[in-house]
């Protein structure tokens, strides 16, 4: 290979392939020197500097070749300004003076770190600890910003943008955060802690996000906090409830009446219901055949459970067969049907749908649900628990935006 496609494969700037060694225990030395005769005084600017040496050459570790370790020999070039009298060394642009380590090297370790442990990429990248640790932290807190704002740049640009707001729980019934999501493009705009009303409304880094934007629509599960502050800050936005927690409503209430049927059956039955009790939630079009039977001599058992399963089956049609028009009228149809069952954990959930069966018929004016959020929500939910909860606030959001949004950092 010719030392000029070296030059290209490196990609450092200012700088020539002068020699390469042969692999030898996973390490490859390339010398290196730079291009200019002259650098500029980094203290006046003078172009009057005059060279006065090299001192011992620096070893710096740059991206692997093959598999093998690339350690970069640079000239540490004495100059002296003529203009301010300066004494200084030579700077190369891709790594900072001192550093051990390039600049690019350091970014792709800390990128590595996505879908993985800090720990773990220290290792694969072979570095001592405290070292990557801290390039680590640092890239991040370049790289991910950086990012953030071009996300929210092209949320602002897209035409009918559609907003997802949905929480997930740093500890399960006690501390949870927001995250507002751009769901035509898939990004993670910003996570906030806490979901209740004040504490979103008062939030001035999630102010200044949302004031940014102007959403076509906006969708949400039913929590009241979640629609009072959309109402709020986007009052011309559409406010969706999300088909799948609404859906959940209608099969929690298909596995209320479930454990209360099983309480009058035999024990054979009440096994045979409890091992089968998913077939339940499974759309009744997707089911196989064996299923099918099965199904069958499940709301066999009872006629409540039969009522309720295929009311829950209606709803679906319904989400999938409507349109805008008639979206809220045959809801209210479906609703009415619910409540001639005289089912009591029917009509329990079905006061949330009266409630909310605006905000739900919404869903036919813009099929949009939270389902990609909730993909998200669990590599979140991987990520809290490889890393034993990160202390530091920043870090810890860092860290999420890098594993929600990794396909979007610059290059
Ligand atoms: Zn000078």
């Amino acid at each position: 290979m010719h030392l000029h496609d070296i030059n290209t494969l490196l990609n450092l700037q200012g700088v020539t392939v002068i020699s390469i060694t042969e692999p030898s225990e996973n390490k490859v030395y390339v010398s290196l020197e730079p291009i200019d005769s002259h650098q500029l005084c980094p203290s006046c600017g003078s172009i009057h500097t005059i060279r006065r040496g090299k001192s011992a050459p620096r070893h710096v570790r740059h991206l692997d070749l093959c598999e093998n370790h690339t350690i970069l020999i640079l000239p540490t070039i004495r100059l002296t300004c003529k203009s301010c009298g300066l004494n200084f060394t030579w700077e190369y642009s891709f790594v900072e003076p001192k550093s051990k380590y390039t600049n690019a090297f350091k970014d792709r370790l800390a990128q590595s770190i996505n879908g993985g442990t800090v720990k773990h990429s220290i290792q694969v990248f072979d570095v001592p600890y405290t070292s990557g640790e801290r390039f680590i932290k640092k890239s991040l807190s370049h790289i991910v910003p950086l990012m953030q704002s071009e996300l929210l740049k092209s949320a602002q640009n897209s035409t009918k943008l559609i907003i997802g707001i949905d929480d997930f729980a740093i500890r399960k019934g006690h501390t949870y955060n927001t995250g507002i999501h751009d769901l035509r493009n898939g990004t993670l705009l910003t996570v906030v802690r806490g979901r209740k009303y004040e504490e979103l409304i008062n939030n001035l880094e999630l102010q200044q996000c949302v004031s940014a934007l102007s959403p076509f629509a906006v969708v949400m599960d039913l929590a009241k906090s979640y629609h009072n502050f959309a109402k709020k800050v986007f009052p011309n936005a559409i406010r969706i409830a999300d088909r799948f927690h609404v859906n959940r409503y209608i099969t929690d209430a298909l596995h209320a009446i479930r454990k209360r049927v099983c309480r009058t059956l035999n024990t054979y039955q009440a096994t045979f219901l409890k091992h089968n009790k998913k077939l339940l939630e499974k759309r009744n079009d997707s089911l196989n055949n064996s299923e099918r039977l099965l199904l069958k001599r499940i709301l066999h058992l009872s006629s409540e459970l039969e009522d309720a399963y295929w009311l829950k089956e209606d709803l679906i049609e319904w989400y999938e067969f409507s349109n805008k028009k008639n979206a809220l009228n045959l809801l209210e149809k479906w609703i009415q049907h619910g409540e001639s069952l005289g089912i009591p954990e029917v009509d329990e959930a079905l006061k949330t749908f009266r409630n909310w069966k605006v905000e739900i018929s919404n869903y036919h004016k813009c099929r949009f649900t939270n389902a990609a959020v909730e993909g998200k929500n669990n590599k979140i939910k991987a990520l809290q628990r490889r890393s034993y909860f990160l202390r530091n606030r920043t870090s810890y959001e860092y860290r999420i935006y890098l594993e929600c949004n990794c396909e979007f950092l610059p290059a």
